[in-house]
């Protein structure tokens, strides 16, 4: 992508880079390299079933994943954590033709499995919450721009605001009793495009947890989502995407038990004209959202808040994501990364952001 950051390092910028590519990139070894590896030393030297690691990638939901898992059911909690993500990605995918959710766009109706209805409703509550930036309805537009098939082009103004009405939440009709959905308007269409990473990532920690794991780490295609702390019990690392291509990052986050999800055009994008259009739609216009942002990264307890969120506080833009983090600050925290070149951190997680760059630190109003 062409447009540049203009992030400002730090005087005295360190090359840090290598320590956390070392950490994720690691997971890139196969699993059967990985429990040679892994079923090693614990620090004194001793073989421990603690430090025993299992370790798999795979694609799905369009991305590279890696599940890795510690401890004595290691192997057991990865097969499982990958079945798992098989099953969503069947279930959830709205351009495979056989998912739960293309069924639902081509009838206009049907009964969903407890997964896809908890999807919905969840985020039919965050598109009230968010006062519509959240939009699961926005699938026809989505098209219209090609964006599911990768036949990109750009939709007539007049043609996007017929479909704008189709791109309303609140036109899904919801039986709670019966998990029947059914759409008010012809052509209605959704997309958990938006949210479905972080339910997934979330379901994995549920099922290492399941599996007695207390130590593991899921990465899609650069989200992550971890489990406790690192076998060591340090904190994990890890690392906030940069828009920038030279596999450079915003900085470094320390966490445990929390979700790192990360939203931004120059994730998907295509060019026409010298003008760039990704993604992350608008609901208000149908346009590509243009409001400040280059990206935004979220870490919440809640891997599928932590999504939603990241999506619509990038079509929100810098000033009201703010407001929205003032009125939820128990719920998430958030990095920014403006069109400036400037990363706004949140307060809640401004000690444990490590970066290169200025960062301005986000509080909440004092009353
Ligand atoms: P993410 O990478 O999580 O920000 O999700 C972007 C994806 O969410 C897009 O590729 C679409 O599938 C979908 N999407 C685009 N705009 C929106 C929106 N305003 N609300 C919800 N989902 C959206
Ligand atoms: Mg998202």
């Amino acid at each position: 992508m062409e447009k540049k950051t203009g992030l400002r390092r730090k005087s005295g910028y360190i090359i840090a880079c290598v320590l956390l590519l070392a950490m994720l990139g690691g997971c890139a070894a196969s699993k059967e390299q990985k429990n040679k590896e892994q079923i090693s030393e614990g620090s004194s030297g001793e073989r421990t079933e603690e430090n025993n690691e299992a370790s798999h990638d795979l694609f799905a939901m369009d991305t590279y994943m890696t599940v890795t898992a510690y401890g004595a059911h290691a192997d057991e909690a990865v097969e499982k954590a990958e079945n798992e993500i098989m099953r969503l990605d069947a279930l959830l995918s709205a351009r495979d033709e056989a998912s739960e959710t293309a069924k639902l766009n081509q009838a206009g109706k049907g009964i969903l499995s407890e997964d896809a209805f908890f999807l919905l409703k969840r985020s039919l509550e965050l598109y009230e919450d968010t006062e519509g930036a959240f939009d699961i309805a926005i699938y026809p537009i989505m098209q219209a721009w090609g964006f599911p098939t990768g036949e990109h082009r750009v939709p007539q103004k007049k043609d996007l605001e017929k479909l704008l009405p189709l791109a309303d939440p609140s036109q899904i009709i919801c039986d709670e009793e019966n998990r029947n959905i059914s759409f008010a308007r012809e052509g209605m269409e959704i997309d958990f495009g938006g949210i479905a990473k972080g339910y997934t990532s979330g379901r994995v920690m549920e099922i290492y947890q399941e599996c007695g794991i207390t130590s593991g780490i899921v990465n899609l295609g650069g989200n992550v989502q971890v489990l406790g702390r690192k076998p060591d019990q340090s904190l994990w690392k890890v690392a906030v995407q940069s828009p920038e291509e030279d596999g450079s990052y915003l900085g470094v986050l320390s966490i445990e038990n929390c979700a790192v999800i990360t939203s931004g055009g120059y994730e998907r994008y295509f060019e026409q004209d010298g003008t760039i259009y990704h993604h992350i739609i608008d609901p208000a216009t149908g346009y590509p959202a243009e409001n400040g942002l280059v990206s935004v990264t979220v870490v919440s307890e809640d891997g599928t808040l932590a999504d939603a969120l990241s999506t619509s506080l990038f079509v929100m833009g810098k000033d009201k994501a703010v407001e929205y983090w003032q009125a939820h600050s128990g719920e998430f925290e958030a990095v920014l990364l403006d069109e400036n070149g400037t990363i706004y951190v949140t307060d809640g997680i401004s000690d444990h952001f490590e970066s290169d760059y200025d960062v301005q630190v986000v509080c909440k109003p004092q009353n």
